[in-house]
């Protein structure tokens, strides 16, 4: 073999069993050196090696003695959560919001921006400013900067192609950013972040294939398949927002018309309710249409739960449309796990309901009876979460996103 493959294969090997001992550890929370190779399979010459090298980096400690099987006790390791920190940024509609984080996806300081201009200089200023702020706030060594950016990205999830409302156009956003603080950078969008999100820490955990659709301004699915997060040749998978689902509709920030977006997400929503609002006062004026019609998303979900008949059926026309994309995913994909998040999760079970019986009309009754739909409210930090399980698989290895073999 060529010595400098043979060198590069001896490294591969290295870091492999580093991230495999490391990983071990971090799942346990306190193990013997006995038991790590038992359940890693390597030598104990090995094992010793790694842990010695993980103890040398700060990763890992000694935290004491285990009970023994006869002979010495053995003495216990565990990762320690704040040997390094990283920085998670959701770059979101009206706000720059960002933390920094330990390992256990533990938010150790919090930081945010509110988005006053949308061009695309102020933007990627306010982002920096953001970063600027958590870096110097920081008390851990950095692993590393996850950013969630909406818009559209290139194949390696580099480049920013389009995002319409921050003005930003093939903008090389990770490259700006590693530039700048010289520290790894890996992105995504929403909904694939909130995918990572439930796959490491939500109900779905453990399963293999899931699907997450996000909406909220805007809407996407994240899809993990055989427990790695699909990304499609173009960075695009899930991009179910602009699937055309009217004929001649709305037009859509993309170009086309009649977006799924133009539809189904947060402002389609807070529009139909005004619009029927509007046509109910012409043809009835009476106080709960005058109400409707200057009324925002906040008291659209207010009136939904209230029982309002004019938001309940603009709910249950979105559900149609939302239960017809869940059915295109279902009969291509076969995934038994639909999680619906983000804004729109807060109509709950009946929304739920509604998706579920349009899903039964649109897909082959035997898969949509094998699926199951569930509503999950958002929670402030389900996407920091994301990046954070992100920066940990790719810097680390401690979220074990694709199935590795030894
Ligand atoms: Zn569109």
């Amino acid at each position: 073999m060529d010595r400098l493959l043979e060198k590069a294969t001896r490294q591969h090997t290295k870091d492999h069993n580093t991230q495999l001992v490391l990983r071990t550890i971090y799942d346990s929370n306190a193990i013997s050196r006995a038991e790590l190779a038992r359940l890693t399979r390597l030598t104990r010459t090995t094992i010793s090696d790694v842990v010695t090298q993980l103890i040398e980096r700060g990763l890992v400690e000694e935290v004491g003695h285990g009970r023994s099987s006869g002979g010495r006790m053995p003495i216990l390791l565990s990762v320690i959560d704040d040997s390094r920190h990283l920085i998670g940024i959701n770059l979101m509609d009206g706000e720059l919001s960002g933390a920094t984080i330990n390992l256990r996806g533990a938010i150790q300081q919090r930081a945010w921006r509110a988005l006053q201009h949308r061009d695309a200089e102020s933007v990627l200023a306010l982002t920096y400013d953001l970063i600027d702020e958590l870096v110097g706030r920081a008390t851990r060594p950095l692993l590393g900067i996850g950013i969630s950016t909406p818009g559209l990205m290139d194949s390696s999830a580099e480049v920013v192609r389009r995002a319409v409302n921050f003005g930003w156009q093939d903008l090389h956003l990770k490259a700006l950013i590693q530039a700048r603080y010289r520290l790894p950078v890996y992105m995504g969008n929403l909904a694939h972040m909130a995918a990572l999100a439930e796959y490491t820490c939500g109900g779905g955990q453990k399963r293999k294939n899931l699907v997450v659709i996000h909406i909220g301004h805007g809407i996407g699915a994240g899809i993990i398949l055989n427990s790695e997060l699909f990304h499609g040749d173009a960075y695009g998978a899930g991009e179910i927002g602009h699937a055309v689902v009217v004929e001649d509709g709305q037009l859509c920030n993309c170009g086309n018309y009649g977006c799924l977006e133009t539809v189904a997400d947060m402002r389609a929503i807070v529009r139909r309710v005004q619009e029927l609002a509007r046509a109910a006062l012409v043809a009835q004026p009476h106080q709960g249409a005058l109400d409707l019609a200057g009324i925002d998303f906040e008291q659209v979900v207010l009136a939904f739960h209230a029982g309002d008949p004019i938001v309940r059926q603009v709910i249950d026309e979105v559900g149609r449309y939302l239960g017809i994309a869940a059915a295109q995913l279902v009969s291509i994909l076969n995934i038994e796990r639909i999680v619906i998040t983000g804004s729109v999760a807060r109509f709950g079970q009946p929304l739920r309901d509604v998706i579920g019986r349009e899903l039964m009309k649109h897909a082959l009754p035997p898969l949509a009876q094998t699926t199951e739909i569930v509503v999950v409210e958002e929670q402030p930090d389900t996407i920091l979460l994301g990046i954070s399980a992100l920066l940990l698989n790719h810097e680390l290895g401690l979220i074990w996103l694709a199935p590795r073999r030894l």
